[in-house]
């Protein structure tokens, strides 16, 4: 994971992390030529879904907590997942809008986000995903930002 400055054009270099014990991760990083601070916040299920997806925030992977069900969700949520959806989700489907909404997600979670949505909708009897419906299972399931 890396972030850019859009003004300079400039990779921004880590700054600081934070692993208070309680899941948030809070990471700060700069922009070595405008001095541009921006710091990534995230709760404790987000921690957990980079941590298992293996990726390094400031050259350093997070070290793993239990959370199986999350795992379990991250070793199944391939890159492709998107394109195979149809095989694994079943009869649910999506609405242009949402799929273009998906689209915005990350391509690093966005199998892994697509996932957790299906499910949301297929344990509910949803046949259709809609960005009303993301909104409602993103405020039950708690992914704020997804
Ligand atoms: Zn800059």
């Amino acid at each position: 994971m890396k972030f850019l400055c859009v003004d300079c054009d400039q990779q921004m270099s880590f700054g600081e992390r934070q692993l208070p014990g309680d899941g948030t991760l809070a990471a700060t990083f700069k922009c070595p030529k405008c001095g541009r601070v921006v710091a990534m916040l995230t709760n404790p299920m987000e921690t957990q879904l980079v941590s298992s997806l293996g990726v390094e925030i400031g050259g350093r992977t997070v070290p793993a907590q239990p959370l199986e069900n999350v795992r379990k969700m991250v070793a199944t949520g391939r890159e492709d997942a998107f394109e195979d959806g149809k095989r694994e989700t079943g009869h649910v489907q999506w609405s242009p809008d949402a799929q273009e909404r998906l689209g915005r997600v990350p391509n690093f979670v966005r199998g892994m986000v697509k996932r957790i949505y299906a499910d949301y909708a297929r344990e509910r009897g949803i046949a259709e995903i809609t960005p009303a419906i993301m909104d409602t299972a993103r405020a039950e399931l708690g992914l704020e930002g997804m």
